[in-house]
């Protein structure tokens, strides 16, 4: 038996295997990007379910030429420094565009306010090429074709281009929820379009862009929370117990800015609702948790989808404590099973 090192190629498909689930998980990964970046307008369009292309174009701070190649490189952002505990943006692994890199046909356009003119660098199946020279405006131009082309046994776990398509969207409105400052819009010859204007600030503006994502009948039949307890603080909409759903996929919740799919957050608000709605249906609801940074820790897993909070005792109870208090000062008939 002989030792070797892994090569890039392979350790970067490795880890896109965590990262880079479906299209979807590559979409969440360069919309937060533009995010990152400070973008205030990101345009995502699709083609097969994002299996044959997916661009997403934002008009953030850009990447300066000279950095393109780190930008592809593994381990390499600009995020973060020497504290893990203190993550502020929605990314700090410096590890989707290389796994994407490496299992796609990744084209990286940018250009950044002061410079002359927009720089490329492309990757495919983990070979690097460029950068050169490229048209574009002040921002970034993402595009990924051929998603797994590298991969062919991950290219066989991909669903149809509907249903490939549909998680793109659900990935989208997730995301844009928590930024109604910013307009996304996304398009495609395989979907119908989504446009969401930007709103205006404080939770008026939260409530418009969530009546862009959930419709206009969600504000209408929901009760605004907002509640705090040893510095965490809870705020959003819970639906009124009517308004209720065959699934769990209208309940959108946010640590710090950053969607999660977290089972504490969703049995929570089970539990806040156990008395007032059937075991088989699901409230709808959107919770934005804010804390110190140091509270929680998103480092659990690559796709940054789950977080271990320092205090998962006192999530739970301010999160059943303050939909329950929401629901009976609404008149509505709330749990009398005691106290959390
Ligand atoms: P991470 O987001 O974890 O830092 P990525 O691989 O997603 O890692 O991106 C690597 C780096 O490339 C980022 O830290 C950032 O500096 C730069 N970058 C990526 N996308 C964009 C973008 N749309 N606009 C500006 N910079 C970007
Ligand atoms: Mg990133």
């Amino acid at each position: 038996m002989t030792i070797r090192h892994l090569s890039e190629t392979i350790i970067n498909q490795i880890a896109a295997g965590e990262v880079i689930e479906r299209p979807a998980s590559v979409v969440k990964e360069l919309v937060e990007n533009a995010i990152d970046a400070g973008a205030s307008r990101v345009e995502v369009v699709t083609a097969g379910g994002g299996k044959t292309l997916i661009r997403v174009t934002d008009n953030g701070s850009g990447i300066p030429a000279g950095e393109l190649a780190l930008a592809v490189s593994r381990h390499c952002t600009s995020k973060l420094t020497d504290d893990v505990h203190d993550i502020r943006a929605l990314g700090f692994r410096g590890e989707a565009l290389p796994s994407i890199g490496s299992v796609s046909r990744l084209s990286l356009k940018s250009r950044v306010a002061d410079a002359e003119s927009g720089f490329e660098i492309t990757v495919s199946g983990g070979r690097m090429e460029g950068p050169r020279p490229a048209a574009l405006n002040q921002g970034t131009i993402a595009e990924v074709r051929d998603l797994f082309f590298a991969t062919p046994a991950r290219l066989k776990f991909m669903k149809t281009d509907r249903a490939e398509a549909m998680a793109v969207g659900d990935i989208v409105k997730r995301v844009a929820i928590a930024f109604p400052h910013i307009r996304f819009s996304l398009a495609g010859s395989d979907r119908t379009p989504l446009e969401l204007p930007a709103t205006g600030a404080g939770s008026d503006g939260m409530l418009e862009r969530i009546a862009q994502v959930l419709g206009k009948e969600f504000p209408e039949n929901a009760i605004a929370i907002d509640a705090e307890r040893d510095g965490v603080r809870l705020a959003g909409f819970a639906g009124i117990p009517s308004f209720n759903r065959a699934n769990s996929l209208h309940q959108f919740a946010y640590v710090n800015g950053r969607p999660v799919r977290d089972k504490q957050i969703w049995g929570a608000i089970r539990g806040a609702y156990a008395d007032v709605i059937a075991r088989d249906r699901h409230a709808v609801a959107v919770l934005f948790l804010t804390l110190d940074p140091a509270l929680v820790d998103v480092n659990v897993h690559p796709a940054k989808a789950d977080v271990r909070f320092r205090d998962p005792g006192l999530v739970r109870g301010l999160i059943v404590g303050a939909i329950r208090q929401a629901l009976s000062q609404s008149g509505i008939r709330a749990a009398t099973s005691g106290a959390e």
